[in-house]
């Protein structure tokens, strides 16, 4: 059996390499020619809405998935679905989390919190906006951005409207700034038939907007009954088939919803060590209709993202127990080439080995007391 993966970064490089123990076949659509997923699949190069490559990928393959969220929704349910191909996960779910407002909304209508927020097109709504939601806050693109691309943080009025300059003539979103005490993620599957399953909680820290450090299993047993459940609310809601992640910021003991990636997701990369069955099996499990795997941990895991450039291998690898993942990609700053994960029997350990892996790879980059 052969999956169609629209994208073919890290995500994509770690999903064929979860699925070819199983017996499963890729083929990626990516428009690099030096996609990731092109060291260990066969790569078709195009563009992400090339009609003919989407219909010759549904042709090809059991099912059509996508290993990051800013591919056109338009483009896959005009020439892949209405061809008869599956589309895991379902396209409403890729549409919600293309749009940060449609994104506000769906956790509005779940009944999940999440931050207070307004969108905005014009100056007149961002002064209301501004007087509605308050000061400090972050001003965001609605669409097209990631790892804290398109957003400005603004602490004044004078700041929002030169933030709103800066961000262009595109539609916005204000959302209240959140002094929060940390941030996490859950991540979990459905099946199609409906069962599901959710791994530990993710701690996760951030450094100008991209992730340096995952910690799993994390915080209080509250803390995953209510991300749990918040997930499983927004996988019924769109009868959802896959991986699917909801990353939180915790505030004074409150889970304050952030954002959804209906997909594999970096803060669960811990898992194809430190679980049962890596999120990446998983979500192929899913997808084909396969028996979901068991998500329970397998002891406490540390990832560390390696970002701008690889730090010698060597030097790594000489670090008892630690397993590295290099994505085979150029050097570049900001650019995630690799993670690295430990998994040890006690968080005390498993913190004691990551704080000094960390100080070595991410100076800047503060290590946080236990959760
Ligand atoms: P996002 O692209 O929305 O995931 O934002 C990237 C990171 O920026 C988050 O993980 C936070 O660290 C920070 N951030 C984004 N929005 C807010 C907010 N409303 N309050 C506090 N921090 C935020």
């Amino acid at each position: 059996m052969t999956v169609g993966v629209v994208g073919g970064g890290q995500l994509g490089r770690m999903l064929a390499l979860a699925g070819y123990p199983l017996g499963i076949d890729f083929l990626f659509l990516d428009p690099s020619r030096d996609a990731p997923a092109g060291k260990v699949a066969p790569v078709v190069h195009g563009a992400f809405t090339d009609p003919h490559l989407l219909k010759w990928l549904t042709r090809e393959c059991e099912v059509l998935t996508f290993d990051w969220e800013n591919i056109s929704v338009e483009a896959l349910r005009e020439h892949a679905s209405r061809r008869g191909a599956r589309i895991c996960p379902p396209l409403p779910a890729l549409a919600a989390a293309q749009d940060r407002v449609c994104e506000k909304q769906l956790f509005e209508r779940l009944g999940i919190p999440t931050t207070r927020w307004r969108a905005v097109g014009s100056p007149s709504q961002l002064a209301r906006a501004l007087a509605e939601v308050g000061l400090p806050g972050v001003l965001k693109t609605r669409r097209l951005g990631y790892d804290g691309k398109g957003q400005l943080r603004v602490r004044t009025r004078e700041e929002a409207h030169r933030a709103f300059e800066t961000l262009g003539d595109v539609p916005l979103i204000y959302e209240q700034w959140v002094p929060f005490d940390c941030e996490v993620s859950i991540i979990g599957a459905r099946s199609r038939r409906g069962e599901t399953v959710v791994y530990p909680l993710n701690g996760n820290v951030h450094a100008d907007g991209i992730l340096r450090l995952t910690r799993a299993p994390f915080g209080p047993p509250r803390w995953q009954r209510t991300a749990a459940r918040h997930l499983t609310r927004c996988l019924e809601h769109f009868r959802y088939v896959g991986v699917l992640t909801v990353e939180f910021f915790v505030h004074k003991g409150r889970l304050i919803a952030n954002e959804i990636a209906p997909r594999v997701h970096n803060s669960g990369h811990w898992t194809i060590e430190g679980s049962c069955t890596s999120q990446f099996e998983n979500h192929l499990r899913a997808i084909l209709g396969l028996p979901l795997g068991c998500t329970r941990a397998l002891g406490h895991s540390a990832m560390i993202n390696l970002i701008g450039e690889l730090a010698p291998r060597e030097r790594l690898l000489a670090c008892e127990g630690l397993h590295l993942h290099d994505y085979g990609k150029q050097p570049r700053p900001g650019r995630k080439v690799g993670h690295c994960t430990l998994v040890e029997d006690s968080a005390a350990k498993r913190d004691r080995l990551a704080r000094r892996l960390l100080a070595t790879l991410a100076p800047g980059v503060r290590f946080p007391r236990a959760a």
